[in-house]
């Protein structure tokens, strides 16, 4: 790793299968921590009832590909059907900027970790498949995307907890916030350290 390579934010990407909390989880980080700035992504999918009009940028297929051909993405990946897709953060060698989250499912995160080795992948599981379940529900998600969903996530869990710099399980918010903070502080000394 090059000094160069590491005088950067820090890039903090939270993967997970979907209902394990991770939105929840990556705007409280960002309250708790103003040296952190979370990542909006584009999306092709509906906006759901519940949710903010900021939650995404949401587009259309046309608009994401004209985005995506012009270099516009970090990563991007069809998720079920839908695009989803990081746009290029700016200022990415300005260390005195705060440190990028990044909330995307697998195979955006393998993409972000084989251009940016050093960013640090969080991978986050449910306490149970159980409660997965329920808080895919609760969110008003219709049932043959839920039942998508918790296939997906079976699928890819392995491969998230063997890729991961840092498994985290989210059985309580603020328990999961502390460890999380904890893992975050941890990266930013060993940036300084292998600086210095
Ligand atoms: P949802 O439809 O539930 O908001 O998101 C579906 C999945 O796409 C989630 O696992 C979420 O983390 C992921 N996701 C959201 N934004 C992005 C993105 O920009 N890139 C990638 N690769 N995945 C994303």
């Amino acid at each position: 790793m090059t000094t160069d390579a590491r005088s950067q934010r820090l890039i903090i990407v939270v993967s997970g299968p979907g209902g394990v909390g991770k939105g929840t989880i990556v705007d409280a980080l960002v309250e708790r921590d103003p040296r952190l700035w979370l990542s909006r992504s584009w999306t092709t999918r509906e906006r759901r009832p519940t949710e903010r009009e900021d939650a995404y940028v949401f587009t259309t297929p046309a608009e994401f590909e004209r985005h995506e051909a012009e270099g516009g993405f970090l990563e991007w990946t069809e998720f079920l059907g839908n695009y989803y897709g990081t746009p290029r953060p700016q200022r990415l060698g300005d260390p005195d900027a705060p440190d990028i989250v990044l909330e995307i499912e697998l195979d955006g995160a393998q993409q972000v970790k084989k251009q940016y080795p050093e960013a640090v992948l969080i991978f986050v599981l449910p306490p149970s498949r159980e409660e997965q379940e329920r808080r895919l529900r609760g969110r008003g998600d219709p049932g043959d995307k839920v039942l998508a969903r918790l296939r997906k996530a079976e699928l890819e869990e392995p491969i998230g907890v063997e890729q991961a710099d840092h498994v985290v399980v989210n059985d309580e918010l603020d328990r999961t916030l502390d460890e999380m903070l904890d893992i975050i502080d941890t990266e930013r000394r060993r940036g300084r350290s292998e600086r210095s």
